[in-house]
């Protein structure tokens, strides 16, 4: 595992476990690997590809489809350098940075309990402003005027379009615009695999109201449910989330009152997402600096305001990290056998179906499973396995996260029916060909 530094040790033992699973299954591998890898930075694997895309999609569905008063947006990750101007992050967006005056390495201080390096034990320096945006430059010379930034959060791409989705769309207040997309920040101590990484994703609605303290408070409350009540219908145990209140001190400078949603990852409690009430901040902001009208027109009152804005704002591979925790679990199955098997929610599983014959060597059950196999495909991300024993397989399976496995064999041929055998439950029943599609739909809503 990347060697990391600072908040980053502890208890690492669930993280260590989830990250060799992950390896060994192709859930997440260190980025640029071969060429010893990049700090911060990770690649997701087939299975891993699978999983995000699920949550995001499952994210979407909640955030977007089901609902009438949000909206979708994808905006670019590059902008005008003036937006982070206007947005204070060129200002503000910083960590405090200390560094060990005999080895040398940087440490956020406010992770830090003491004023020595959790390294060597030397003496740390004060701690001064580092900001966690990330320069690049577009064009073909390097100045100045050519220095922009990859986004430090995607949600400005919502702000500086407030204009253009009132103006193109239905939309009237109270309105949520939704958006899922990468993020990047110089952190300054990446570590705990894919928790603090330099290149993530988010997933968010910016949720605008009237610009009343009650009003914008009740929806404020009305989202931290929401989001909360999101991770626990995905499977996320109850008892390994909370919500964590954020002091005046840690209060970010754009925030009026902020909530974070936290997960116990082996009892470290640890920030999933924000909840934020950022009042008018950023549309004020942008008001003033692009000199143009932000103000809402509402045409029941006559009134002309900004609105203010509520914010949900999660992390999509912190969430996807948790949800591999929580899915976590080693199993005794026998006097000296046990097994590793995610119990993943169906609907984030990556596989939702394996589908084997139960021997290889025999062309008319791997027929039979070949065409059940690609039937199902049809529908949904599926797995085949003909290698080794079955109960090689099931392992295999269980530590991909499969829901349900399909076997082909003798009875099959005669009467038509396989069996399915149940991933947390390790239970098999029978169930006929003809009805499995159906049956499976019912057991993936
Ligand atoms: P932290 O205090 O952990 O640095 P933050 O409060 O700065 O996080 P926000 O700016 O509120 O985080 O971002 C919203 C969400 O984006 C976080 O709750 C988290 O899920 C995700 N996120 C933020 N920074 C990172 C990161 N470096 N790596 C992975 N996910 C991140």
């Amino acid at each position: 595992m990347t060697k990391t530094t600072g908040e980053t040790k502890g208890k690492t033992d669930i993280f260590e476990n989830i990250y060799a699973l992950s390896k060994r299954r192709g859930f997440i591998y260190p980025g640029s690997e071969i060429y010893g890898g990049l700090a911060g930075t990770w690649d997701y694997g087939p299975l891993g590809a699978e999983l995000k895309r699920n949550l995001k999609n499952e994210f979407w569905k909640f955030a977007v489809w089901e609902r009438d008063d949000v909206v979708g947006l994808d905006a670019s990750i590059i902008m005008n350098p003036k937006v982070w101007e206007a947005s204070g992050h060129l200002e503000s967006f910083s960590d405090p940075l200390a560094e060990c005056k005999k080895c040398h390495h940087r440490f956020r201080a406010d992770k830090i309990k003491e004023n020595k390096c959790p390294d060597c034990g030397g003496e740390l320096t004060k701690a001064k402003k580092f900001n966690l945006m990330v320069e690049t430059y577009l064009g073909v010379i390097e100045d100045e005027k050519q220095k922009t930034y990859l986004r430090g959060e995607i949600t400005q791409g919502v702000h500086v379009n407030f204009k253009n989705i009132v103006s193109s769309t239905r939309v009237k207040l109270p309105f949520g615009v939704a958006q899922v997309g990468k993020a990047f920040r110089n952190e300054i101590t990446p570590g705990q695999f894919t928790f603090r990484s330099r290149e993530f994703e988010q997933m968010e609605i910016q949720f605008y109201t009237k610009p009343d303290a009650d009003i914008s408070m009740e929806w404020f409350e009305y989202w931290k449910k929401e989001r909360m009540n999101w991770y626990v219908s995905l499977g996320m145990k109850e008892r390994n989330l909370r919500f964590h209140k954020h002091g005046k001190d840690e209060l970010a400078h754009y925030a009026k009152a902020a909530f974070d949603i936290e997960y116990n990852a082996g009892g470290e409690w640890k920030e999933m997402e924000g909840i934020h009430n950022r009042g008018d901040w950023d549309l004020r902001r942008h008001g003033e600096y692009s000199k143009t009208d932000m103000a809402y027109f509402d045409e029941e009152t006559k009134e002309k305001f900004l609105p203010w804005i509520i914010e949900t704002s999660g992390g999509v591979d912190r969430a996807a990290l948790f949800f591999l925790i929580d899915a976590f679990f080693e199993e005794k199955t026998g006097d000296r056998e046990f097994r590793i098997v995610l119990k993943l929610h169906p609907k984030l599983a990556p596989y939702k179906a394996a589908v084997f014959p139960l021997l290889a060597n025999k062309p008319e059950l791997v027929k039979l499973a070949r065409s059940i196999y690609k039937d199902l495909k049809k529908e949904w991300m599926v797995a085949w396995d003909e290698r080794g024993n079955i109960g090689k397989r099931y392992r295999a399976q269980d530590e991909a996260g499969t829901p349900f496995c399909v076997t082909v064999d003798f009875d099959s041929l005669e009467k038509n029916d396989i069996t399915v055998r149940d991933r947390d439950t390790m239970k098999q029943e029978r169930i006929k060909i003809g009805e499995l599609k159906e049956w499976m739909k019912e057991k993936l809503q």
